[in-house]
């Protein structure tokens, strides 16, 4: 590593844990004032299940958000137990699909995947984590009656999936931003549907971690496309 490649690296560092420290105070200060305003007799007692609930959601946050941390830093770590097996990735997808299905539901959207076995060899919790990921979003950034779109195809030496969606889009100037840790196009929308902002850096570092790679193309207000690549020969 060359000195600018090592300073460059401590400012990533340090710009991480001063987000991380922002992002596990924000809900942590709402817990506390809840917590006490319950404590103290403050909040009456109409309100008292309004609080708890949003002291249950910001809980729920939090342990979202550090798992996800968890999740980077043992990618970052590279200490994974490398255990790689056989997947199909068809019957993996439908069961992405089965989780998901309450909140497509709640916005109509409608999920298919373009049937073609197709397996590959690599480490399931993290392909699982990886597609989820993506198709999580594909549901949340979309619009009522939408769509998401799964093709997944072999393709010379390698596996090609494919993960569309008709919905918001992504604007073209954040669009290389995306991967970015603790990144999110409109914070305020982020924070009304949920998400940390890590997820699709850990899918960058779980396509890296097989060897892949990822693109992604997006038209604002049309939808977009997540094209993973992953190589088929991965030895473990
Ligand atoms: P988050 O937890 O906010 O969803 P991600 O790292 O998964 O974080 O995604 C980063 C940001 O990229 C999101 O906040 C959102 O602005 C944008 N994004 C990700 N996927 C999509 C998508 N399918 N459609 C539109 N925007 C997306």
């Amino acid at each position: 590593l060359d000195i600018t490649e090592k300073v460059q690296i401590e400012l990533i560092r340090r710009e991480f844990s001063s987000n991380v420290s922002h992002e596990l105070k924000t809900p942590l200060t709402i817990i506390l004032g809840m917590a006490e305003m319950i404590n103290s007799g403050i909040a009456k007692s109409e309100d008292i299940k309004d609080f708890s609930y949003n002291i249950i959601a910001e809980s729920n946050r939090l342990i979202h958000l550090i798992d996800d941390i968890m999740m980077l830093s043992e990618l970052d770590e590279g200490n994974r137990l490398k255990k790689y097996e056989e997947i199909n990735i068809i019957s993996l997808i439908e069961e992405i699909f089965e989780s998901l299905s309450q909140s497509a539901s709640k916005l109509s959207i409608n999920m298919e995947i373009i049937k073609n076995e197709v397996s590959i060899y690599a480490n399931f919790q993290l392909i699982y984590e990886m597609l989820f990921n993506i198709l999580e979003n594909a549901i949340k950034y979309n619009k009522p009656n939408g769509k998401v779109l799964v093709k997944v195809f072999k393709y010379k030496n390698k596996t090609k999936i494919h993960i569309s969606d008709t919905g918001i889009g992504i604007p073209t100037d954040y669009l290389d931003r995306i991967f970015e840790r603790f990144f999110r196009v409109d914070k305020s929308h982020s924070k009304k549907i949920g998400g940390t902002g890590l997820g699709l850096s850990i899918v960058k570092n779980i396509v890296e971690y097989h060897k892949g790679s990822i693109e992604v193309r997006s038209k604002e207000g049309i939808g977009s496309d997540f094209i993973i690549v992953l190589p088929n020969n991965l030895i473990s």
